[in-house]
C-alpha cells in the first residue's frame, strides 16, 4: 500500500529523533532550538530604579501640588545611571536622577524632567513641579521583570532576538542548544546546467540546487550543496558516498522507474534500509525515504515545484524535529477558496495547491496561483499557502472550505 502523506510523515518522524544539545555562547544561538528548559540566574531588575529622566522625590510632598501652588524642593545633586546614590532624600529635598539610576532611600516616585522648571537662588539648586503625580509613578522595583529561578523557556523552543537579551540580563551566557543540521543536497540530471550557463538545446538550469539548499537554510539548517551529477551510475555512487557524511540526505530527480531502480539499487548497496517509497498526493508521489545508519536519505523528485513540496511537507518536520524543535509544523487554517477547484475524477491521491492566502477579518481566503502543473516555478513565486484537498475530493465549489498550510516565513499570521 502506498502511504498516505500523513502515514508517509508518521513513519518519517518515527525514524528521526533530536541530536544531543551541546553547550554553546550566547551570540551563537539564535534560531536553533533549546536543548533545556532555562530558569533565571538573577532578579531583573536587581534594584529599583528610575524609568525617566526626572526627579527623585517623596509622593508625600507632592500631595497639594497645582500649576496656581507650584512645589520648590531642594536640589541634592545628580546620579547617573550606573551610580549608587550618596544620601537619601529627605522631605523638601529632590535628587536629580537619569533613567536606570538606583532610586535613593527615601524617594518613591519620579517626576520627569519635562514637569519640572529648575533653578537657583543663593547658591542652591532648586526645581519646581506644578502637578500632582501618583505615588510610585516611573520607578521600576527590584524584580519586577524576572525573579531568580523562574522559569524563562522550555526545551524545544526556537530562539529568537527577544530571548537573547532577556537571556543576557537573566545572566545565562551560555546555554544548551541542538546544533544546526549538515544537510547534503545533490541534484541529478544530464540535461541541468548551472543558473549562470546558457542552457544548450535540450538543456535547463538547475533550479532545485538553489530551491532547495534555500529551504534548507530556513529550517535553520545548513545546505551543503553538492557538485551536479549526470545521469551516470559510478558518479552517483561516488557523490553519494560523500555526501553520507553529512547528517541528512536529500537528493532530488533521476527517480523514474529506470533511474530509480538505479539510485535505489546503490542506496542498497551501501547498506541502506528502505523505508518506504511513494506517497499518496500529487504534485509529488514518487518520495522514497531510506536510512544509512542513523542517516536519513531523502529521494525526491525532479520537477522543481515537487520536489519543494515534499521539502515542504515532509523534510522540514523531519530536519526541525532533528534539531530539537518542539514546533515541527506551519501553522494551519481553514480558507474560503474563491473560484474553487476541479481536479481528476476519482483520483484517490491527495492534491496540494498552491494558493495566495490573505486574511478577510478572522477568517481567511485563498486563491489558486495559476495553472498547477508541477513544474510551473512561478506559482512558488506567488504562493504564500498551500491547500490540502484531501484524498476523493475531486472537486471544490466556488467559496469551499479548504485547509491551508501557510509557508511564508516572513508573513505575520
Ligand atoms: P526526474 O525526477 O529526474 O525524472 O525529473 C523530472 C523533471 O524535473 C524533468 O523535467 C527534469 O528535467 C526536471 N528536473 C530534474 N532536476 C531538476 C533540477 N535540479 N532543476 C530543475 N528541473 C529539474
Ligand atoms: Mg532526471
Amino acid at each position: 500500500m502506498i502511504p498516505t502523506p500523513a502515514e508517509a510523515l508518521a513513519r518519517i518522524l518515527a525514524e528521526v529523533a533530536p541530536l544531543p544539545p551541546q553547550r554553546r555562547p550566547l551570540p551563537e544561538v539564535l534560531g536553533l532550538a533549546l536543548g533545556e528548559d532555562l530558569h533565571s540566574r538573577a532578579t531583573v531588575p536587581p534594584f529599583t530604579n528610575s524609568a525617566m529622566d526626572g526627579y527623585a522625590v517623596r509622593a508625600g510632598d507632592l500631595a497639594a501640588v497645582s500649576p496656581e501652588q507650584p512645589l520648590r524642593l531642594r536640589v541634592l545633586g545628580d546620579l547617573a545611571a550606573g551610580d549608587t546614590p550618596r544620601q537619601p532624600v529627605g522631605p523638601g529635598e529632590a535628587l536629580r536622577i537619569m533613567t536606570g539610576a538606583p532610586l535613593p532611600e527615601g524617594a518613591d516616585t519620579v517626576v520627569p524632567v519635562e514637569q519640572t522648571t529648575r533653578g537657583d537662588g543663593a547658591g542652591e539648586a532648586w526645581v519646581e513641579l506644578h502637578q500632582p503625580q501618583r505615588a510610585g509613578l516611573h520607578v521600576r522595583h527590584t524584580g519586577e521583570d524576572l525573579r531568580e529561578g523562574q522559569l524563562l523557556l522550555r526545551a524545544g523552543h526556537g530562539l529568537r532576538p527577544g530571548d537573547l537579551g532577556a537571556l543576557a540580563a537573566a545572566g545565562i551566557p551560555e546555554l544548551a542548544v541542538h546544533r544546526r543540521l549538515r544537510v547534503a543536497v545533490l541534484t541529478t540530471g544530464d540535461e541541468l546546467v548551472d543558473v549562470s550557463e546558457e542552457p544548450g538545446p535540450g538543456r535547463i538550469r538547475d533550479a532545485n540546487i538553489h530551491a532547495l539548499c534555500a529551504q534548507v537554510r530556513a529550517c535553520g539548517a545548513t545546505p551543503l550543496p553538492f557538485e551536479r551529477i549526470p545521469d551516470d551510475r559510478e558518479r552517483l555512487l561516488q557523490t553519494l558516498r560523500q555526501a553520507l557524511e553529512a547528517d541528512v540526505v536529500l537528493t532530488t530527480g533521476g527517480i523514474s522507474v529506470g533511474d530509480y531502480d538505479h539510485m535505489k539499487g546503490l542506496l542498497e548497496e551501501l547498506g541502506a534500509q528502505r523505508i518506504f517509497w511513494k506517497v499518496a498526493q500529487k504534485p509529488g508521489g514518487p518520495l522514497g525515504f531510506w536510512k544509512l545508519g542513523e542517516t536519513p536519505i531523502f529521494g525526491i523528485p525532479g520537477n522543481p515545484v515537487a520536489a519543494m513540496l515534499m521539502v515542504e511537507e515532509f523534510v522540514r518536520p523531519a530536519l526541525r524535529r532533528l534539531m530539537g524543535f518542539t514546533k515541527l509544523h506551519r501553522p494551519m487554517v481553514e480558507a474560503s477558496l474563491e473560484g474553487g477547484w476541479a481536479g481528476k475524477l476519482g483520483d484517490h491521491r491527495t492534491t496540494y495547491l498552491r494558493v495566495v492566502a490573505e486574511r478577510a477579518g478572522a477568517a481567511y481566503r485563498a486563491q489558486l496561483t495559476g495553472p498547477q502543473g508541477s513544474a510551473i516555478l512561478s506559482s512558488m513565486i506567488l504562493a504564500n499557502a498551500l491547500a490540502v484537498i484531501p484524498a476523493g475530493v475531486d472537486r471544490v465549489e466556488p467559496g469551499g472550505q479548504v485547509t491551508l498550510h501557510l509557508t511564508d516565513e516572513n508573513e505575520d499570521h
